[in-house]
């Protein structure tokens, strides 16, 4: 408890793994602390846009950054950060078990999408179902899916639809597309999607994989059934930042932490890299470049605040 570590690293995936290969580089006194190894990367299914591995897996690529940490003897303690404090110029970190003092914290907690938790979400997950566009799509090849939201990632996501799939289907509560109005526009011009307008999604249904859904037509007040191959939900994502506290101002309405091209935030020897911070990108290789720019940062601030 008396210890001072140089820096804590809050999350061990794609950005708290970088960030804490390039401070043990660096030989500072730091910890990394995490719920789980991996986070959203291990959860990520067939990944074929990470430079330097045509073709992976987020289980294969967790376990490789976790390779590459033990190379360095970094072993991250297994405990859930639940609040932060701030007395002078030393954070308190505290979990579920511990607290911790440090000089400067890296927050690389990521986000989580949000669930529309309706029967068949859960267990078709990765069986047809998916909260990633980017990642999975691809996988659909001439084949009908639906995106369930109404903003930015469904407007981008039925365009990426129209290039792959022979159909995509929009289902958006609402009755009309937020977001970019170039997008909008450019997605209403495919002759392959179809937005559904006012529609309530009720179910997800299958046999070993998804077969179509139900949606409440909240006009007519009927139950219609759509047969899809796949499901894409993009109904927003929740940054995992519940333990940073509001009067710090680090964050954003929608829970992001706010940083600038150095993943400083507004907190000096606070940083934060990846899926957590309020960059729109959301993909393993920025999480990581962000994760390494973290640590160069927090080298740099520890050098120039002795
Ligand atoms: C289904 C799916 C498919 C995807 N496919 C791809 C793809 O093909 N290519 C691609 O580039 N990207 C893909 N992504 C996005 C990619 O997973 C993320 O961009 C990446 O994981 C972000 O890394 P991160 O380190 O910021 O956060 P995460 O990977 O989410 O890791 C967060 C870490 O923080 C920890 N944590 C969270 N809260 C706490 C807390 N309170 N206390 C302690 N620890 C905490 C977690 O345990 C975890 O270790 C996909 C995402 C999903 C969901």
């Amino acid at each position: 408890m008396n210890n001072i570590y140089d820096s804590i690293i809050i999350g061990a995936s794609a950005a708290g793994i970088s960030a804490a290969i390039y401070l043990e580089r660096q030989n500072r006194n730091f910890l990394i602390i995490a719920k789980d190894i991996g986070g959203e990367m291990a959860l990520s299914g067939i990944v074929e846009n990470y430079p330097g591995f045509p073709e992976t897996n987020g289980v294969e690529l967790t376990q490789r950054f976790k390779e590459h940490m033990e190379k360095y003897g970094i072993a991250p303690i297994n405990e859930k950060v639940i609040a932060l404090e701030k007395e002078n110029n030393i954070f308190k970190v505290k979990t579920n078990k511990n607290e911790y003092l440090t000089k400067t914290i890296i927050i690389a907690t990521g986000s989580s999408p949000k669930k529309l938790n309706i029967p068949g979400e859960e267990k078709f997950y990765h069986k047809g179902l998916s909260y990633c566009y980017v990642c999975d799509l691809p996988l659909f090849r001439n084949k009908v899916v639906a995106i369930i939201g109404g903003g930015n990632s469904a407007n981008e996501g039925g365009i990426m639809g129209s290039r792959i799939c022979q159909k995509v289907y929009i289902i958006n509560k609402n009755p009309e597309m937020k977001g970019d109005k170039v997008l909008i526009e450019e997605l209403k011009r495919q002759s392959n999607v179809e937005i559904i307008y006012n529609a309530l999604t009720q179910e997800i249904y299958g046999d070993e994989f998804v077969k179509g859904l139900k949606y409440l037509d909240k006009i007519s007040g009927k139950i219609k059934d759509l047969k899809v191959d796949g499901v894409f939900i993009h109904i927003g994502l929740k940054a995992n930042t519940d333990f940073v506290p509001d009067n710090w101002g680090i964050k954003n309405e929608y829970g992001e932490i706010v940083i600038n091209q150095l993943c400083q935030t507004n907190m000096p020897g606070v940083f934060a890299a990846g899926d957590v911070t309020n960059i729109p990108h959301k993909q393993i290789g920025i999480a990581v470049g962000q994760g390494i720019i973290a640590a160069l940062e927090v080298n740099k601030f520890l050098n120039s605040n002795k």
